[in-house]
């Protein structure tokens, strides 16, 4: 059987489990503010979520390869190298910005604002420092 996914109707936090939680440990609402989704959007949560960790795991990748590049540049080895490096930088560039399109879109369908409330989903310019 599907684990049951309860929704905070006040600030939309998610919980996994047979009962809500007596308190919402984001807000403090009490249990009778937790309504049950069902099965089919219970479904589309964890799909979020899953989907969002692996954007999370990309992001976190491609930042120590980011690190790597500006390794390289801070070399200055050759003209030849250098390239390398800024063009591995431009592409990561170029892959977060698929990424925030993606994410946009779909929190058009509120299921990424719903499912990054419960998560912290890293927006990619607060690394880019
Ligand atoms: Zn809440």
């Amino acid at each position: 059987m599907m684990v049951k996914m309860w929704r905070c109707i006040v600030c939309g936090y998610l919980h996994e489990g047979d009962e809500p939680p007596d308190l919402c440990p984001k807000c403090g609402a009490p249990k009778d503010k937790f309504e049950l989704l069902d099965e089919e959007e219970t479904g589309l949560m964890k799909d979020a979520s899953l989907t969002k960790r692996k954007y999370e795991q990309i992001f976190d990748r491609l930042e120590e390869i980011r690190e790597i590049a500006e390794e390289g540049i801070v070399l200055d080895l050759d003209e030849g190298c250098n390239k390398i490096f800024a063009r591995v930088k431009e592409d990561i560039a170029a892959i977060h910005g698929m990424i925030e399109d993606e994410l946009s879109g779909h929190a058009k369908y509120c299921i990424w604002v719903k499912a990054a409330q419960d998560g912290e989903m890293v927006p990619p310019e607060t690394k880019e420092k």
